[in-house]
């Protein structure tokens, strides 16, 4: 058994299983990496420790700040286990759409929740703008994961490292939605470097505008969606383009039916995103022409959802 003696520590690792049912008959096997089982529930644990670590190293971050983020709630969750081991305040930001268990689970970890109009990028409410403006005026430290290059550079040290360990440096392709961008940019960017011919999958759900701007440079249209924490708008900057060589669009019945899936005939305990992920990943690997199994994340936990319809309705 592994010791550690930090909560960071306990941050990554995270197991890699083969979906022996949902991809059984496949050309190639599809690995799920269990981001699931980090600490707070989610693969953001590992951003939100590399962005306090490296603040508090450059200096602005000092003991007792308060730190604020606008999160759709799984940064936060990563943030606010930190913070409180750490010492430091924290307020998160957040979209009025995103699901009242993360805000209960924010609230209960003892940071301040703030609820924003699901407002359009531009619009000064917009939950990344208030947190902007919130930091500007109160000299609190902003996390800033949609920009902060210690976003994308995480996952390039560490998921992208352990996928390589993990399956031999074998890897036909790499399949992950976009919420901030930085693991797909981040593990794209090093399997690239180091497996010839890896494939980088966008998975975008419908009504997200990122699966055009993949294929074409243009952003498409803004549409609804219920899946969370990925696919936009706008394109982030951690979010590179020059790493990602297709996309596939998933819809949210797509996405919600497989995580029924994903729980019920694998016992992996996800929340919606995986189930995008997943779905892309399947028809990834049905296409055939890899030399290598597919990978993907399963970014959260299922407990997060648990006040959602699409939870609710399940049998
Ligand atoms: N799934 C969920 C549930 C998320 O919260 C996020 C992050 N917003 C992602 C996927 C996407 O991860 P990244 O920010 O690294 O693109």
């Amino acid at each position: 058994m592994r010791a550690t003696t930090s909560l960071a520590g306990a941050i990554g690792d995270t197991p890699m299983v083969a979906l022996g049912r949902i991809g059984a008959g496949l050309p190639v096997p599809v690995l799920v990496k269990c981001e699931h089982l980090n600490p707070g529930g989610s693969i953001k644990d590992r951003l939100a420790a590399a962005i306090l670590d490296d603040a508090a190293a450059r200096g602005v971050l000092q003991p007792g700040m308060t730190v604020i983020e606008a999160t759709a709630g799984n940064t936060g969750v990563g943030l606010a286990l930190l913070a409180a081991a750490r010492g430091y305040r924290l307020v998160c930001v957040m979209p009025e759409k995103m699901s009242t268990d993360k805000r209960e689970a924010l609230t209960a970890l003892g940071a301040q929740v703030r609820i924003t109009p699901n407002a359009a990028p531009s619009h000064p409410d917009n939950f990344r703008n208030v947190a902007a403006r919130l930091a500007r005026e109160n000299g609190w430290f902003l996390a800033d994961q949609f920009r902060n290059p210690a976003n994308v550079a995480i996952h390039e040290r560490t998921t992208a490292a352990e996928i390589l360990a993990q399956t031999g440096r074998r890897v036909g392709a790499f399949v992950a939605g976009a919420g901030t961008g930085g693991t797909i940019s981040g593990v794209g960017r090093r399997l690239k470097a180091e497996v010839p011919g890896v494939q980088i999958v966008l998975a975008d759900p419908v009504g997200s505008g990122l699966a055009d701007w993949v294929e074409t440079g243009n952003l498409g249209p803004d549409g609804a969606y219920a899946v969370e924490g990925i696919g936009g708008s706008e394109v982030p900057d951690n979010l590179h383009r020059d790493v990602i060589d297709v996309a596939e669009r998933v819809t949210d019945e797509e996405s919600f039916a497989m995580v029924r899936r994903l729980v019920r005939e694998e016992g992996l305990l996800v929340g919606g995103s995986s189930g995008t992920n997943v779905v892309a990943a399947l028809r990834v690997a049905a296409r055939g022409g890899l030399a290598g199994p597919v990978v993907t994340v399963l970014p959260d936990s299922w407990d997060r959802y648990r006040a959602k319809p699409w939870m609710r309705d399940w049998d």
